[in-house]
């Protein structure tokens, strides 16, 4: 018996399992079976993504059109582990789900620093001593933040109304006048709306009753 240490680069063959063959990643004995290594999980044989031929993978070519190799499995140590296709084909399914979770992450920590920053202008954090534990520990950075944005609106509010009013005190003689040319004009447009509904009823029962009428003016 002659002894083989290392990888062999021998393509898969019937009848051939009678051999001895080595891991080509790892050099254990491949005791079960040719194509798979119980030691290190490696696959050893690859297909030709070229021609289809089935080749071991400790050749790094195609022996029949030389095409390389893809995704060198040549590596050692923990950095094999996380390289393995097992791992990228996971990584490849769950793409969309990993994304949505990192956006949620992301997300959460947007509204984190949002209701933090909004929370301290309204006291320090936790000046109130809740423990981890309790609800209000929780809920403290929110009511801050509401009490931050609510004096926000509040001060936007009356801004907006000592505005107005600063408008009218300056230009009092003019918002007088405004107002009663206001007053004037909802008078007019009252008056106008009313001649127009009589005029309307008029003319209704002018055209509902014109007999009635007639007569009433022969009778006259
Ligand atoms: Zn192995
Ligand atoms: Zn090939």
């Amino acid at each position: 018996m002659t002894e083989e240490k290392g990888p062999s680069g021998s393509t898969p063959e019937p009848g051939a399992d009678q051999e001895i063959h080595y891991c080509y990643r790892c050099g254990s004995l491949l005791k079960h079976s040719r194509e798979w290594c119980g030691t290190c999980g490696a696959d050893q044989f690859y297909t030709c993504r070229s021609c289809g031929r089935v080749f071991n993978k400790a050749l790094h070519r195609c022996p029949e059109c030389g095409n390389r190799r893809r995704r060198s499995s040549h590596r050692s140590g923990i950095s094999r582990v996380s390289t393995t296709p097992a791992a990228a084909e996971w990584f490849r399914h769950n793409r969309r789900t990993l994304f949505y979770v990192t956006a949620g992450v992301l997300g959460g920590i947007l509204v984190g620093a949002i209701v933090k920053t909004l929370a301290s202008h309204s006291g320090p954090p936790n000046d109130q001593g809740y423990g981890i534990t309790s609800l209000m520990y929780w809920l403290d950075p929110f009511i801050r933040a509401g009490k931050t944005v609510y004096r926000a609106i509040l001060g936007v509010s009356r801004a907006v109304l000592n505005w107005i009013v600063l408008l009218i005190l300056n230009n009092f003689k003019t918002t007088v006048l405004a107002f009663l040319g206001g007053v004037a004009g909802f008078v007019l447009a009252m008056k106008d709306r009313n001649r127009r509904r009589r005029a309307r009823k008029h003319r209704a029962h002018r055209e509902g009753g014109e007999d009635a009428e007639d007569t009433r003016t022969e009778a006259e």
